[in-house]
């Protein structure tokens, strides 16, 4: 009878060759995939090298393939191109709406994060959404995430957005936030990093721009800064007919 014979582990291929956990090789393969995310996600939960591979070079790639100009900008503003956060934040925040629920200042019904193919950052509408003593600060965000309401009493659709402010360290928004005492949320953390959050409605810190930007009723809008910069927020939009209009350029 033959002997069972030990399955061959990855390392053992290192003596005859590079390992297969050999950076350059997955790289390639990364690459060859088009830095796929659910790739990412998935070689991530092998072991923790991988793991911090992901967090350090392949949500990196991905990021600058997906949207190259915005990322060296954020860069620009970093020191020794590290992101405020992490790469892997930074990535889910490009391919991931985070959905919403119910919070101090918006009543809604639960809505459930989903991935999102293809997203828009804009800093010119991110100009609306800063007061104007910070508009000196760069912020990129998206155009709502529209999600239906499932409640037959209301008719406002949810409009979900989310973004970022390059160097928010030394953001005039943050600086602002620090000035007014503003408080950390004690419910809320970024679903991005985990970090905690400043609520810029409770701080009074949201201009009528942005409700003209999404289009939305009036007091039905909140947003969330975190302490690596990542913004997440909601609103009621207005239905189509009364939004035509409403929202204007305003040029970066
Ligand atoms: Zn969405
Ligand atoms: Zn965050």
């Amino acid at each position: 009878m033959l002997a069972r014979q030990r399955p061959r582990l990855l390392e053992d291929y290192s003596e005859n060759g590079p390992s297969l956990l050999d950076e350059r090789i997955l790289t390639f393969v990364f690459k060859s995939a088009n830095w796929n995310p659910f790739l990412i996600c998935q070689c991530a939960c092998v072991c923790k090298r991988l793991s911090e591979l992901a967090k350090r070079l392949l949500w990196k790639e991905f990021c600058l393939s997906r949207a190259p100009k915005m990322m060296n900008d954020l860069l620009s503003g970093e020191i020794n191109g590290i992101i405020n956060g992490g790469w892997n934040a930074l990535g889910k925040l490009m391919c991931f709406c985070a959905g919403c629920h119910t919070t101090r200042n918006f009543q809604c019904y639960p809505i459930n994060g989903h991935f999102v193919r293809k997203t828009r950052f804009s800093c010119t509408s991110g100009r609306s959404f800063l007061v104007p003593q910070c508009r000196k600060d760069t912020l990129y965000v998206t155009d709502p995430c529209e999600h239906l309401d499932n409640d037959e009493d209301e008719d406002e659709d949810v409009g979900l957005f989310r973004g970022i402010i390059k160097s928010f360290a030394t953001s005039r928004t943050r600086r602002m936030l620090l000035e007014k005492g503003a408080r950390l949320e004690q419910n809320e953390v970024c679903p991005f990093c985990r970090a905690e959050v400043w609520s810029l409605t409770q701080a009074q810190m949201i201009p009528p721009s942005a409700q003209r930007r999404l289009a939305c009723y009036e007091d039905s809008l909140e947003y969330f800064i975190c302490r690596n910069g990542h913004l997440h927020g909601m609103c009621s939009l207005l239905p189509i007919s009364d939004s035509e209009g409403l929202s204007e350029d305003e040029g970066c």
